[in-house]
């Protein structure tokens, strides 16, 4: 007995081995499986996002992306009230472009034409290499508003400054030589709705449309019958 029972051990010995080899393996795959599907569901989330924050003709932001960073301003703004009393916030402002005469473009070229005409507008607009816009901590954000209507979100800036790069945008869309662009700039009052600011920059966008167009009008210069 004492012998069989010395011959049975190491037989016992592989055999558990292999079975709990086999268990270890099966609920590593299951482990490895749960991975692949995770990141297959990640992957797809970050999808539908970036669906849901670009806009799919000229991959700017959406409305949508531009509202939530709009409110993550507004955050940052009570933080630095909060935590800072003594001083003024840091000051944001926005910049609203619209193509000119782009119906035009459309009647003239075709509508394919006119959507590629926006899609260069929307890479000037987005484009960070702008020597106004160095300040990778900074990050601006162009959104498509709706139609040919584009706002640049200038972070960290006066509307002195987002006047500055306005103008490169400007110059910029000019030198393409395919259409040019009027753009009203209005420093942001983030005590009041996104909307609300989008339509002070109207203001400013209607009179540089009615000055001839090519050109940028900041709010704080309009007459004071106007800006209300
Ligand atoms: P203004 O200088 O006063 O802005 O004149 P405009 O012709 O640019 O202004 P208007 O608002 O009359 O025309 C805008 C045109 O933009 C009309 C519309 O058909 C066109 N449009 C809007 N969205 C798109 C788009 O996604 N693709 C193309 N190709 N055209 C668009
Ligand atoms: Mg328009
Ligand atoms: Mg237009």
């Amino acid at each position: 007995m004492h012998i069989m029972s010395k011959e049975k051990s190491p037989n016992i010995l592989p055999i558990a081995i292999t079975v709990l080899g086999g268990v270890a393996t099966h609920f590593a795959l299951k482990l490895q499986k749960s991975s692949v599907v995770r990141k297959d569901l990640e992957a797809r989330l970050t999808e539908a996002t970036e669906l849901a924050t670009r806009d799919s003709l000229t991959n700017l932001y959406t409305r949508r992306a531009l509202e939530e960073r709009y409110q993550e301003l507004q955050s940052a703004e009570k933080r630095q009230r909060a935590t800072d009393a003594e001083n003024q916030p840091t000051k944001s402002s926005l910049v609203l472009l619209d193509v000119d005469h782009f119906k035009r473009v459309n009647d003239t070229l075709g509508h394919d034409m006119g959507d590629e005409v926006l899609r260069n507008v929307a890479n000037i607009l987005r484009n960070e290499d702008l020597p106004t816009r160095l300040s990778p901590e900074d990050p601006d954000y162009a959104g498509r508003w709706g139609g040919e209507e584009m706002v640049l979100l200038v972070t960290n800036k006066t509307e002195e400054d987002a006047v500055k790069v306005a103008e490169d945008v400007r110059q910029r869309i000019e030198s393409a030589g395919q259409v040019t662009a009027s753009m009203g700039v209005v420093e942001l009052d983030l005590s009041q709705s996104l909307e609300n600011n989008i339509a002070m920059a109207d203001q400013a966008l209607y009179f540089a449309k009615h000055n001839g167009r090519n050109q940028i009008i900041p709010y704080s210069s309009l007459p004071p019958t106007s800006a209300t």
